[in-house]
């Protein structure tokens, strides 16, 4: 909690080498019960299970790096959270609906010792219109005498089905091979997109602050047609806008748009949208309902943000809905709860007036000129060198590291590598971050320090 604003120890630059902005995604989709979560943990590697009994548990990740035959894929688990027994229909075609729509490829589980199911096969009916290619798993065939019930489900029209026991690993490795076959080298989802264009925004936050109404309110009458705009690819999922002199693109507008997830497994849903929308986005809006008070959700997605990287604008909105004894309460709430991250640009906006829209450009265009801000290295250290000298480091078992040099390694968002003689504290390396911003302005973008240590 305490270190919201600052990661340490470079481990984001690890994580951008491991994974590179274009890896494919591979969702797995299918019915409760099929066994999707054993899949996963079988294609992980990994034992301890994710299988969650309890209802309405929801897991903060949903995404994760996975690895075969040297090929690397994000893998997409939708498993894991229960689903009414009423409606189910509906709902996974739902949750398979979404999970395509941000997959280059889709892992569909199947019971082969049940059989295809009516939901099944309106799963199969939205996989066919999707046109994303389907590699179809006939689950718990855990021996010999299971391969006929396999055979079964080439009535589904999807292909071969692979038999597989995903409890067992039995011919897990076969229906990866099969998956690579069809999954495209690069992603054509996710962030597969060129750098230049207009910039790209996200608009995050819990269900119901008004995303919705916001981006409606934006796109007014002046939505463009995305063909118009140069340099841009066709993504119906994504808005183009107008503001000011500018078409900016919002990301992954559909899942806003559409508004049907407020339903069970509502969590699962906003974690995993707002997840793909900030590997798209340049700048995130956070929205936060002001007229309420701060909850959980709006801190987690505010950490979603920074540990993604992303430039950071905070709105407030209903604002027509504070009055002076809320404004009171909403400033203490803010310095109780958001201390860490004074500084991302703030505005208090109301998407049912339009009250102070205007001010959302400019905070965007901070945060993002922040993002990308480089300080030459000279500059940099004849500052840092002038900080240390005035507030060294305090002396520890006769001890007192120093500060050797540093250097900014990276942009979008910046990242200091800082060498010193031995471990810096957790404190000063908060005092370090403190005073690059008050030099720098890094106002709306997440900053990196982290320390190498040189005998
Ligand atoms: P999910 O709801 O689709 O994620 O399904 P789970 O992974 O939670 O599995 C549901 C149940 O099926 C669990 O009790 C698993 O142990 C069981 N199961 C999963 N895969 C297999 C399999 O290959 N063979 C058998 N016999 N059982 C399996
Ligand atoms: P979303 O779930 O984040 O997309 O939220 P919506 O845009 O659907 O808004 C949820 C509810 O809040 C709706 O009833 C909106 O009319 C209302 N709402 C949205 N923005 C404002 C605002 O600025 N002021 C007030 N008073 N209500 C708002």
């Amino acid at each position: 909690e305490e270190d919201l604003a600052l990661v340490e120890g470079g481990d984001l630059a690890e994580r951008a080498e491991s994974a590179p902005a274009t890896r494919p995604v591979v969702a797995v989709v299918g019915r409760p019960n099929v066994g999707k979560s054993t899949l996963v943990n079988r294609i992980l590697g990994r034992r301890e299970a994710v299988v969650e009994d309890v209802p309405g548990v929801t897991r903060d990740r949903v995404a994760y790096d996975a690895e075969w035959s040297g090929r690397e894929f994000t893998l997409v688990d939708t498993g894991g959270w229960e689903v009414d027994a009423s409606g189910i229909h509906l709902r996974v075609a739902e949750q398979a609906e979404v999970a395509v729509e941000l997959a280059d490829a889709v892992l569909f589980v199947v019971d082969a010792t049940v059989g295809a199911t009516d939901t099944d096969e309106a799963v199969v009916r939205l996989l066919r219109r999707s046109g994303k290619p389907v590699v179809l798993v006939a689950n718990k065939v855990d021996d010999q005498k299971g391969e006929a019930d396999a055979a079964a489900l080439w009535s589904l029209g999807l292909g071969q089905p692979w038999p597989v026991s995903a409890l067992h690993g039995r011919g897990s490795g076969d229906v990866l091979d099969a998956v690579l076959d069809v999954l495209p080298e690069e992603s054509a989802v996710g962030s597969a997109y060129a750098r230049g264009g207009p910039r790209r925004v996200a608009l995050l936050g819990r269900p119901n602050v008004g995303k919705s109404s916001l981006l409606n309110k934006l796109a007014g009458e002046e939505r463009v047609v995305v063909d118009d705009v140069a340099g841009t690819t066709r993504d119906p999922v994504d808005e183009m806008i107008q503001l000011g002199d500018k078409v900016w693109r919002f990301v992954d507008t559909a899942g806003i748009r559409r508004r049907v997830h407020h339903t069970r497994g509502a969590d699962f849903y906003a974690s995993l949208r707002t997840q793909t929308a900030l590997e798209k986005a340049e700048v995130a809006v956070v929205l936060v309902d002001a007229s309420a008070s701060i909850a959980e959700q709006d801190i987690r997605v505010i950490q979603q943000v920074i540990d993604a990287g992303r430039a950071l604008v905070l709105a407030y909105n209903k604002w027509d809905e504070v009055d002076e004894e809320r404004q009171y309460f909403l400033e203490r709430e803010i310095e109780r709860d958001l201390v860490q991250i004074t500084w991302a640009p703030r505005v208090n906006i109301s998407a049912l007036t339009g009250r102070h829209l205007q001010k959302l450009v400019p905070a965007l265009e901070t945060s993002l000129e922040s993002w990308e801000q480089r300080i030459p290295t000279a500059k940099l250290n004849a500052f840092l060198g002038e900080v240390v000298a005035a507030n060294p480091h305090p002396v520890r078992g006769g001890k007192q590291p120093r500060i050797l040099f540093a250097t900014q390694a990276d942009t979008r968002p910046p990242r200091f590598v800082v060498f010193a003689s031995g471990f810096i504290e957790h404190g000063y390396r908060r005092f370090i971050e403190r005073r690059l911003r008050e030099q720098f302005d890094f106002t709306g973008t997440p900053i990196e320090i982290s320390v190498r240590v040189r005998e």
